[in-house]
């Protein structure tokens, strides 16, 4: 196939400075959890967006100092030459297909705790960060920066980006974004300071225009100077001789860079779930500053249509497409979109899960891209998979993500596959959860899939049917997968987090009972210690429909662990304003008669809810029924020809749909492997022991 001529644009060269990008597609720098601790996962990682056709590829943050150190969190370091070989296998990957390679140095200043380098932290006059997310939060509060430190910052970007040219880079980023050093310049609550580097936006942006000015004269014109900005703040504050502090900001330091890479300022507002913001989210906050440089603009919006990609560019907005989730669930998405294949784009569902592996200082994962972060440890590659060695034929019971992930990729091995699954439609517990508010875009997982499965001449897939042991014996396939799910339970737990057994009373639902119609009476209470995103949004749903809904959880916070995912704040916000009453800190106790009785987690005071429906969202147990009974029947699976029965997804362990479509694309690369090629390959740092002075 070819290219649709309507894209073309999308695939012209960008001069950027003294290097140019061959096509519009820009992977920006965003954390990926592998550091230079993991140098050969991190290098083909970002290897794969390169091969995939992404003209830039870039790093995630970089620290340019031991005085901005953000552990726990996972950062990546280039303070010594140690560090330039680790940085170097990156930006060979990334040459290797032509494109080039991006380094974000990066500078936290008020916003680290520098655990690790137990150096005092610094921001410019002493002011903290404030942190929402207990990730971030620490004891360390900043010193005032002195004239001293202001050289020495200057110094230490001149001297890491040396390092970035010698490891190969060809953009080099100074970082004036989310809460990190250089941003916390240019607000003045942040500055205080009375120098030439505090009072009127132009000495705020002064340490800017000379973090600039340093990198350019470090990379003697090989690189390119690339300026990341945050421009959400700015933008809403007024100014005396533009339209807002942000204009003014552009316009101050305007073909200084070599590039615009612009974006907002806290990472929800960054990056924020699609249950909460559509896809171009950013624009009405930076559509204005390709008009103030002759310099290239590059920002991002979760684009994941090529339509949207170019009305970017024709409308002047941008002139590279960004893209940091977009590049991680499809590492081939230009690739597509140049050979007419945009139809095969494994779209981003905007669900974060991306954001929580960082938030857990983990490698990447990603909802619709199982392989991601896989490429070097496990050798998975996203659009290529060996073939099976020799022919079989396996039977898939139950089409949820896991189920689909598995037949799909059994069928590009090449076995023979029959899915069965037991409602009319594919999707399993997707098929409900994208009818609620806002999850409209979590489709694209079972959408994706059904279209490529398409495809297949050797899958199957019979709906309507429901499997009994019995029929799973007679169809006499050599592998069996259970992939029945899971469904949610009623049990309670005490203060000490111990279970205390299931409530089983009439007007006590789950939210199985809600996906199946079940009548619900006023007023409801969604009960939540699940903590994901079920409860909150199955309250949002409730009250949206008309109910009376309180939503009580033993957390803080509602959704607690949504700050995971940047969610949290708009979970907040869309209870409050659905007119949802949040308990938090609170347990169910006791429900009767219309009444639900609440303790408090830590006095045990109680209080009482008028209740008629209870919606418990807590525990999660495997549908493994069918598994059970045929281990238990393993004469007769033997005599069948079933060489073996294996659950994947929820069936085995309940969990997120990341964790079912990886299990069931563990089983479908793993079937028949030589049992050495199972393990994944560890990686390792590539800095000596010894480094430094003692
Ligand atoms: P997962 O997230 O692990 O894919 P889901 O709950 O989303 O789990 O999907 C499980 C699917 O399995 C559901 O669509 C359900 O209808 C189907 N299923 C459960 N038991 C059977 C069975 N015995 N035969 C066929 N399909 C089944
Ligand atoms: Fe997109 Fe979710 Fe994958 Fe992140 S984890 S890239 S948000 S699909």
């Amino acid at each position: 196939m070819s290219r649709n001529p309507r894209y073309d644009v999308l695939f012209e060269p960008v001069k950027i400075g003294p290097v140019t990008s061959s096509n519009r597609f820009y992977a920006v720098p965003h954390a990926a959890g592998m550091t230079n601790s993991m140098p050969h996962m991190r290098a083909a990682f970002r290897g794969t967006k390169a091969e995939g056709g992404w003209g830039v590829v870039c790093t995630g943050y970089v620290s340019i100092d031991p005085g901005s150190d953000d552990a726990p969190l996972p950062y990546a370091t280039l303070w010594d030459d140690e560090d330039v070989r680790s940085h170097a296998l990156m930006t060979e990957a990334v040459h290797r297909h032509g494109a080039l390679a991006g380094i974000e140095l990066w500078h936290g200043g008020g916003s680290v705790m520098n655990r690790l380098s137990r150096l005092p932290t610094m921001s410019p006059s002493g002011t903290s960060w404030m942190a929402t997310h207990v990730n971030f939060m620490g004891n360390q509060r900043p010193r005032a920066m002195d004239a001293d430190d202001i050289r020495s910052l200057l110094a230490q970007q001149s001297a890491a980006a040396r390092r970035a040219r010698q490891a190969g880079f060809d953009i080099v980023y100074v970082y004036a974004g989310m809460g990190y050093l250089p941003y916390e310049f240019l607000l003045p609550e942040w500055n205080l300071r009375t120098d030439a580097y505090g009072g009127s936006l132009a000495n705020r942006a002064r340490i800017v225009r000379e973090l600039l000015e340093v990198t350019h004269e470090a990379v003697a014109g090989k690189c390119a100077v690339a300026l990341r900005i945050s421009l959400e703040e700015l933008r809403a504050r007024p100014s005396e001789v533009a339209p807002s502090q942000a204009h003014e900001v552009v316009e101050l330091l305007r073909d200084l860079p070599d590039l615009w890479d612009v974006k907002m300022d806290s990472s929800p507002t960054d990056c924020p779930p699609s249950r909460f913001a559509p896809e171009g989210s950013h624009e009405p906050v930076i559509d204005f500053v390709k008009k103030l440089t002759a310099r290239p603009v590059v920002g991002v919006g979760r684009f994941t249509s090529p339509d949207t990609m170019v009305s970017q560019v024709r409308r002047g907005v941008l002139d590279l497409i960004g893209a940091a989730r977009p590049s991680i669930a499809d590492p081939f998405l230009p690739r597509k979109i140049d050979e007419g294949r945009e139809a095969e784009i494994r779209e981003c569902i905007g669900c974060n899960i991306c954001i929580s592996s960082w938030h857990d200082s983990v490698p990447v994962r990603c909802t619709q891209n199982p392989t991601i972060g896989e490429e070097w440890r496990r050798g998975w590659h996203p659009e290529q998979i060996p073939r099976a060695a020799r022919a079989a034929s396996v039977l898939v019971v139950g089409a949820g993500a896991a189920g689909l992930e598995c037949a799909l990729t059994l069928g590009r091995r090449g076995y023979e596959v029959t899915v069965a699954e037991a409602a009319d439609d594919i999707g399993g517990r997707l098929r409900f959860e994208t009818r609620l508010p806002g999850l409209g875009a979590w489709n694209r997982v079972v959408d994706w899939r059904r279209g490529q499965l398409e495809r297949l001449t050797n899958v199957s897939i019979y709906r309507g049917n429901r499997l009994s042991a019995d029929e799973v014996l007679e169809l006499r396939n050599h592998y069996v997968v259970i992939a029945t799910g899971s469904r949610w339970a009623r049990l309670l737990y005490s203060p000490l987090e111990v279970p205390t057994g299931s409530l089983e009373a009439p007007g006590v639902l789950t939210p199985d009972d809600l996906a199946q119609g079940a009548p619900v009476a006023d007023p409801v209470v969604v009960y939540d210690f699940d903590n994901y995103y079920m409860g909150g949004v199955l309250a949002e749903h409730l009250a949206s429909g008309g109910h009376s809904v309180s939503y009580v959880t033993p957390a803080g916070h509602a959704s607690a662990w949504t700050i995971m995912s940047n969610e949290q704040p708009q979970v907040h916000r869309a209870l409050f304003s659905a007119g949802v009453t949040l308990h938090t800190l609170s347990r169910v106790s006791a429900f009767a008669g219309g009444t639900v009785t609440l303790a408090n987690q830590f006095t045990n005071a109680q209080v009482e809810l008028p209740c008629r429906s209870l919606v418990i969202v807590g525990a999660r147990f495997a549908n493994d029924g069918l598994h059970r009974e045929l281990a238990a029947r393993a004469g007769e699976v033997a005599a069948a020809g079933i060489r073996s029965v294996t659950r994947i997804g929820d069936a085995l362990a309940p969990g997120a749909i990341v964790h079912a479509v990886y299990s069931g694309h563990r089983y479908a690369r793993e079937l028949e492997a030589a049992p050495g090629e199972l393990a994944f390959r560890r990686d390792a740092p590539l800095a000596r022991l010894v480094s430094g002075t003692p």
